[in-house]
């Protein structure tokens, strides 16, 4: 890992949804990651000067992925960045830092997964779900998001069916909010197994179904959470 800004060529992008893009970035140099770290970006600033914007993007990729970096941006209509990052295209040239993040870390182990994102949260689950062995362990999947905005929608579903992970989608709009009885329905029985639990997303997301949770029994061990500030 690394805390230097690099330069960063964009390989391709591709615009999933009207709000949502992914981007495949090659730095100049790659360090090593796992599932769940993220890499910082910034416009290139003026010769001599350090970025002033900069904002967190989780890595979606995976170590061995070697043709690029993967990350996919929300737009923010009047955010300080994302709405740059959506008119970048192939060949542009932005600074990257990273990966980084050490405590929202997925590896590979015999330990059961259940991965609860809402809406851009799904970005670090998908590169845990492109990990995931099934010989090894069950993974669980709960995603939370707007009608309309189900990003990697195809290969979550092609993901889901060929490693049988147990996927349930839930489309504010349609199938109203996530609650607090959802999650004990879905996953009440694997609290106090061997089981580790990631919640990534809105800080407001994350902040619900963390307490929701812990008030169900799972321990702080086993609970990893990664809060998006938005
Ligand atoms: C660890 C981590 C991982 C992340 N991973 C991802 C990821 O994989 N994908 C992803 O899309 N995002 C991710 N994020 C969020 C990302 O870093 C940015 O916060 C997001 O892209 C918005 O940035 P922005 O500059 O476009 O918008 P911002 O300028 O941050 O604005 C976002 C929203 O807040 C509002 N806002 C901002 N400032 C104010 C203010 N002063 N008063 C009122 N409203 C305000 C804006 O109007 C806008 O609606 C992650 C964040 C963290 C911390």
């Amino acid at each position: 890992m690394t805390n230097s800004w690099q330069e960063a060529t964009v390989v391709s992008v591709n615009d999933q949804t009207p709000d949502f893009r992914s981007i495949i970035l090659k730095p100049k140099k790659f360090y090593d990651f796992k599932s769940g770290n993220f890499v910082e970006l910034a416009l290139r600033p003026a010769q001599g000067k350090l970025p002033r914007t900069y904002k967190c993007y989780s890595v979606v990729s995976t170590p061995q992925e070697i043709g690029g970096i993967e990350v996919g941006v929300k737009l923010y209509k009047d955010g300080a960045l994302s709405p740059k990052l959506f008119k970048f295209k192939k060949n542009n040239k932005l600074l990257m830092r990273g990966p980084l993040g050490a405590y929202f870390v997925w590896e590979l182990s015999k330990r059961d997964t259940v991965l609860i994102a809402g809406g851009s949260g799904i970005c670090p689950m998908i590169s845990i779900l492109r990990q995931y062995n099934p010989g090894l362990a069950k993974m669980y999947l709960l995603f939370s998001t707007k009608q309309g905005s189900v990003y990697y929608e195809d290969e979550l579903n092609r993901l889901c069916s060929e490693k049988n992970i147990n996927y349930v989608l839930i489309q504010t709009g349609k199938n109203g909010r996530v609650n607090k009885k959802i999650i004990h329905g879905r996953f009440g029985n694997l609290i106090g197994t061997d089981t580790d639990f990631f919640v990534a997303g809105p800080t407001g997301f994350v902040q619900d179904v963390s307490l929701w949770l812990r008030e169900l029994g799972v321990e702080e061990g086993s609970l990893k959470t990664d809060d998006f500030e938005t």
